[in-house]
């Protein structure tokens, strides 16, 4: 299967999006800026004391005790303001972090399915899993240390160039070399993050696709492949490691050397100042600890800034899904009728690759319509896009009579469910009560979700019992019982079935067949159908060849046409005496 991985945003976007994030609560961020700010004014205090200090000690008028007790109030004062600061960011950084993963969670779920399917888990799951957790390590701690040590620098700065312009000079030293490997860095450090997550992600679908077909894999020996591609994947994410590590190999050690080189400076070059007169022992004395105190915001800001890269990459992989073009565009138009058609449709799952060419079919409300037809030749497919499920390329799929016909892609999801519902052999069994199972499909008292039970045989647990994993275990007829009973709920007027019972036991098909039947009594049914005699019990027959449907009539129309369906039915009923046994017939496909 061939992934195309879901979109990045763009440089542009992901500022936007930051910009947005960091304004929402204007409030909260400027008082957690105020007490960072008031907790960094504090802790300057300190050296300017200390110059003092060492300046009245020289001239032997130095008041020792006073000094020392200030000192204490002030580091006192700034470790009460930082608890508080940490606290107000912390406060910020996770209420932001809740509201990007409700974001996301919704880009997700607004995502077409055909896209998902298309991108594979592999992708998805990474970025739900790996990239969210990366963001919240940015959220949680880069953002706030990089915005607190900014403030700390700014203050410090100020209170250095307070101190005295001419010794604030040497420290500046540093400025150039820090800038100019800042600039190299983060040119590359974007794109090289950007290409770990691709390669991790890469990573993460061989070998979750390998797990998922492990029968496959071993059935059709393509262990050596598959370890092949693994081994692919492995090495292209250590490239993409080996390059940022790189950056940071370079990064790291001129920054280690930029650290020690302003105090050098200041100590030396302000050494100078003073033996010519130009600068007072406090001020040389005060510039010196401002330099070394900037050390710590400044590796801070440095380490935290290469962590603000990884997380930036995350949130453009975060916010691309939200790049995908919608494939529904909900208005406010109801459908009048309950009559499905499609018109002209054609569906790509690659470009350029129709599997459906300028299908036309209307169904009439009430009947029972069969759709058969060799493997491959588009049932499935017609089926999704009946259900709404997949929306056409062109042409288009409406329901409801005349000019009261909506397309099913302008519907809500919620609306469209109330008109038409897919009926797969996938039955997921949500995690949660069979109660939270049943209100998915609609809000539902309990009284009507008990009615729906018994309308499809319920024989499972009541509706507080834990089903899903770690739950109870259902059956697999349980699991299809529960789908149908979210189908009674719904209550669509129109059902697409496609091979809804072939996986189980015949005993329990049997008996799902007669649940079912209760549960399609009454709608329009278009059944998908992989066993002949569905076909001959339908209202009518539609064959689908290559993509078209060649064939539509009833039963007895399309025997007397004696076309494709007449052959496959000769075929099928010649060589076995008994219904339901098509096993071997070309009309039977292996599940997928
Ligand atoms: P049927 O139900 O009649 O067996 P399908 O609708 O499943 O046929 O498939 C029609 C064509 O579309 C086939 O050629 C199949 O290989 C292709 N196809 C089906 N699903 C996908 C998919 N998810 N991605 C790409 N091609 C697909």
């Amino acid at each position: 299967m061939s992934t195309e991985i879901l979109p990045v945003a763009t440089s542009a976007q992901v500022r936007a999006h930051a910009r947005r994030l960091l304004l929402r609560h204007p409030r909260a961020l400027l008082g957690a800026l105020a007490l960072h700010a008031l907790a960094a004014v504090a802790g300057l205090v300190t050296p300017r004391l200390l110059g003092d200090l060492v300046e009245g000690v020289e001239r032997g008028d130095a008041d020792i005790d006073t000094v020392a007790l200030a000192i204490a109030g002030f580091v006192v004062a700034q470790g009460v303001l930082v608890r508080y600061a940490y606290y107000a960011s912390a406060r910020l950084g996770e209420r932001i972090l809740a509201e990007l993963r409700e974001e996301f969670v919704g880009r997700v779920l607004a995502l077409p399915l055909s896209r998902v399917e298309r991108a594979g888990t592999g992708d998805l799951l990474s970025r739900t899993s790996r990239d969210v957790d990366t963001l919240s390590n940015t959220v949680r701690h880069a953002a706030p240390e990089i915005l607190i040590s900014l403030l700390s620098i700014a203050f410090t700065l100020g209170a250095l160039a307070l101190t005295g312009p001419l010794v604030a000079l040497p420290c500046l030293v540093v400025v150039p070399l820090l800038w100019g490997v800042m600039r190299w860095y983060l040119r590359r450090a974007g794109a090289g993050y950007e290409r770990e997550m691709v390669a991790w992600a890469n990573m993460t679908d061989g070998l979750a696709e390998t797990v998922h077909g492990a029968r496959t894999v071993d059935a059709l020996g393509l262990a050596e492949r598959r370890m092949r591609r693994c081994d692919d994947d492995i090495a292209g994410s250590y490239r993409a490691e080996r390059y940022t590590l790189r950056l940071r190999t370079v990064l790291f050690p001129v920054a280690e050397f930029s650290f020690v080189l302003p105090v050098a400076a200041t100590v030396f070059v302000g050494g100078l100042f003073h033996i010519h007169g130009m600068a007072s022992l406090a001020q040389v004395t005060a510039a010196t600890l401002y330099v070394q105190q900037l050390i710590g915001p400044v590796d801070v800001l440095l380490t935290w800034l290469d962590e603000l890269q990884l997380g930036r990459a995350s949130l453009a992989r975060l916010l691309g899904v939200g790049n995908v073009p919608p494939d529904r565009s909900p208005g406010g138009a109801r459908p009048d009728g309950e009559r499905l058609a499609a018109r002209g449709v054609r569906y790509a799952y690659r470009g350029g690759h129709d599997v459906l060419h300028d299908v036309d079919l209307t169904l009439r409300p009430g009947e029972r319509l069969a759709v058969v037809g060799p493997s491959g030749a588009g049932k499935s497919t017609l089926g999704r896009l009946l259900a709404g499920v997949d929306g056409p390329r062109a042409g288009t799929v409406t329901v409801g009579e005349g000019a009261g016909a909506v397309p099913l892609v302008d519907l809500p999801l919620d609306d469209l469910r109330g008109h038409v519902a897919l009926v797969t052999q996938d039955h997921h069994v949500f995690r949660g009560t069979v109660r939270d199972n049943l209100v998915m499909a609609r809000p539902v008292t309990d009284a009507e979700a008990e009615a729906a039970l018994r309308a499809v045989d319920w024989d499972g647990p009541g509706l507080d019992a834990l089903v899903g994993s770690g739950g109870e275990a259902l059956s697999p007829a349980q699991a299809q019982q529960l789908a149908l009973a979210r189908l009674v709920l719904a209550d669509p007027h129109t059902l697409v079935l496609d091979e809804a019972t072939s996986l189980l036991d015949p005993r329990a098909a049997r008996r799902l067949e007669r649940t079912l039947a209760a549960v399609l009594d009454g709608r329009t049914v278009v059944a998908i159908a992989h066993r002949l005699h569905t076909a001959h019990d339908a209202d009518r027959v539609a064959v689908v060849e290559n993509g078209r449907v060649t064939e539509l009539g009833t039963h007895d129309e399309l025997i007397a046409a004696d076309g494709s369906y007449a052959a496959l039915w000769s075929s099928w009923h010649g060589d076995s005496s008994r219904h339901g046994d098509s096993s071997r017939h070309g009309d039977r496909e292996p599940s997928r």
